[in-house]
């Protein structure tokens, strides 16, 4: 598709954004549906927040990605904010409805489809979710609609508690929440069937670190870790050692961009392409910043 006055334009905002994958796989996805939209990647300081969401108005901007340092911040900014990106509290992508600036949060479905499409249904299991930062208080809202038992663990334990506070106020029943000694994993971990590790320990540069021993991992639990450079963590490679089930950050990055894709042009990505992208640019990126 050629670029013309009619192009809509998209994009991501952030702090660094130069290594983002993102306009590579959303630019392949909008080539083939045959859609005039570009994608393409912006890095906005903090300080000019405000002025690049004011920016997005001004120059009829169609959709934004968010991303780091911005999720929580950008909220203040927008007009409309979607009842699941509320209880999250951040958002990553912004739709712009002729001026009115509408957030979302597709994090959460991300990684529930990205364990979904792995063969692993998430309705009535018990699941232990390490991480209480932004990615992982999106996973909480969405696995609290599906799993039967969540357990939150973080380093500190007082945001796990107060996310599985907010989840229980949502009327979930069987959420718990502690920290990362070694016993509170071995008991949690001991009735689950799902353990996904939503912090950032195991991302380039400390490739040789992990969130848990993988004495503590067993061949029937299906170890889904979002750290996806490197694409295989060292908890994914022990995790496979001990015969566990596998997934990694690929496909929630995927399904995210798929998802927002679908909030701005109302139509279904291109998932595949979106997935083969995403593998070539994170293989040509493999475990370098
Ligand atoms: P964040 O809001 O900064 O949260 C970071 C989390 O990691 C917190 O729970 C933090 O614990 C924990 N953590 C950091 N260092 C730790 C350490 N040394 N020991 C134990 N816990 C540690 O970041 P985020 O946005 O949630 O992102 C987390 C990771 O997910 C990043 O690697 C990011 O690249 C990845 N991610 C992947 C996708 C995807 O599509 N696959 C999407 C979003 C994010 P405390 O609260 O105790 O500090």
């Amino acid at each position: 598709m050629e670029l013309s006055s009619k192009t809509r334009l998209c994009g991501l905002i952030g702090d660094p954004v130069e290594h983002s994958i993102s306009p590579k796989m959303l630019n392949a996805a909008f080539k083939a549906a045959d859609l005039n939209f570009v994608y393409v990647a912006m890095n906005v300081k903090k300080r000019e927040l405000a002025s690049a969401i004011k920016g997005m108005r001004a120059l009829n901007i169609h959709g934004l990605n968010v991303t780091i340092p911005h999720k929580v911040n950008v909220v203040k900014y927008l007009n409309h904010i979607d009842v699941d990106a509320r209880a999250i509290g951040a958002v990553n992508t912004i739709l712009n409805v002729n001026g009115e600036l509408r957030g979302f949060n597709t994090d959460g479905i991300g990684a529930a489809r990205a364990i979904e499409e792995s063969g692993t249904s998430l309705e009535g299991k018990s699941a232990v979710l390490i991480g209480s930062g932004g990615a992982a208080r999106a996973i909480a809202f969405t696995f609290s609609n599906k799993v039967d038992k969540l357990t939150i663990l973080n380093r500190h334990t007082d945001k796990a508690g107060k996310l599985a506070a907010e989840l229980t106020r949502k009327k979930m029943k069987r959420v718990y929440s502690g920290g990362l000694q070694r016993e509170r994993l071995r008991q949690a971990l001991s009735d689950a069937q799902i353990m996904v590790n939503a912090t950032s320990v195991g991302m380039f540069p400390n490739k040789d670190t992990s969130i848990l021993e993988g004495v503590l991992l067993r061949p029937d639990l299906v170890v889904f870790d979002i750290v996806y450079n490197p694409l295989e963590t060292r908890l994914l490679r022990e995790a496979a050692k001990v015969g566990a089930k596998t997934v990694n950050g690929v496909g929630m990055l995927v399904h995210q961009g798929a998802e927002a894709f679908k909030i701005w042009t109302g139509k279904e990505a291109p998932v595949e392409i979106m997935h083969k992208v995403a593998m070539e640019e994170l293989s040509r990126l493999n475990g370098r910043a």
